[in-house]
């Protein structure tokens, strides 16, 4: 099976590429310009263009899967692959599955629904499909070796519109390797203020953990970067261990942790929906137990 990958960050290609090759050794990653690099079985090459934004890329991607027919596209969900994933679709007539969180070796697809609140098992009605994938769905250990085959240049084809820039701002560099990290610890707006978070930082040095959250403690109090919250619109983790420090276990969070080995739960109400989900559960203000495990493991 040929399967192409498209991806916006260095970090979500290799990702990708590598998880790939464990479904089929015809992995091609679609590159534009030279600024991300992968090892694949091919590898197609769009110049970069001055003043080009990806979407103008479009047209000569999509031109690119008429012709390979591919029949697996996977895609990195970002804003902008998303938007040029969906355009693709309906430019060939071929379907988009989104939000996937597994995905079979027939090509059955398990996705979020209704926010995250029902999981709907999908398999494309097209011939090929294209899968949006994000960070820690797809396996990566035990990957075969994987070696360049063929490199490929791909024609640019000029879009009818081009979108113009008018303004850019630097984001922040967020390096934090949450899908990567053993040890995770989340914290939710148990939390009361900003500067108790050095609180959490202790306890994650002492454990040996990274840091995410939940998506008020991201997008509402913007206390941590938006790359950092867990769930169902965030980033979804496996690690060995997850301590939840004052979250209540909303599913739209939950189903971003749920594949963890151990949870490990702290909120003061008994009745909090996370203890459903946790392995250990601790009744308590974390005010007092994250301290208490500071001292325990520091
Ligand atoms: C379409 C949609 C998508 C969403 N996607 C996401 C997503 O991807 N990720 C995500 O996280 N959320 C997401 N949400 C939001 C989600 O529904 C919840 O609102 C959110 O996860 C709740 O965050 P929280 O647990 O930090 O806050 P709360 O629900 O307010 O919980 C705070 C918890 O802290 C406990 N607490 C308070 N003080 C203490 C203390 N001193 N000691 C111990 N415990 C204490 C409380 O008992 C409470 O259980 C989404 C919502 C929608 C509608």
């Amino acid at each position: 099976m040929r399967i192409m990958v498209l991806a916006e960050t260095q970090k979500a290609l290799t990702e990708l590429c590598a998880g790939a090759s464990r479904i089929s050794p015809q992995v091609e990653a679609v590159l534009i310009g030279d600024q991300l690099k992968v090892v694949a079985d091919t590898l197609w090459q769009i110049p970069a263009q001055e003043n080009a934004m990806l979407e103008d890329y479009t047209e000569s991607i999509a031109a690119l899967i008429e012709q390979e027919k591919p029949e697996l596209i996977v895609v990195e969900p970002t804003k902008r692959y998303k938007l040029i994933a969906g355009r693709i679709a309906a430019m060939l007539g071929i379907t988009v599955i989104t939000d996937v969180l597994e995905l079979e070796q027939d090509l059955v697809a398990k996705r979020m629904v209704y926010g995250g609140t029902a999981i709907r098992t999908e398999k494309a009605a097209s011939g090929y499909t294209m899968v949006m994938v994000g960070s820690g769905v797809l396996k990566t250990e035990s990957v075969p070796e994987i070696t360049v085959r063929e490199e490929k240049p791909v024609p640019f084809i000029e879009p009818k519109i081009r979108l113009k820039r008018i303004a850019r701002e630097e984001k922040e560099k967020v390096t934090i390797d949450l899908p990567g990290a053993k040890v995770v610890l989340g914290i939710g707006r148990g939390i009361a203020e900003h500067k108790d978070l050095e609180m959490v930082k202790q306890l994650a040095l002492a454990v040996k953990g990274e840091i995410g959250c939940t998506r008020p403690i991201a997008e509402a109090e913007k206390w941590m970067p938006k790359e950092t919250y867990l769930g169902v619109s965030g980033v979804i983790i496996a690690p060995e261990i997850y301590i939840a420090i004052g979250i209540s276990g909303q599913i739209q969070h939950t189903v971003g942790i749920n594949r963890s080995k151990t949870v490990v739960s702290i909120n003061k109400e008994k009745s909090a929906p996370i203890f459903k989900q946790s392995d250990y559960g601790i009744v308590g203000d974390l005010y007092k137990v994250v301290p208490a495990l500071i001292k325990h493991f520091g």
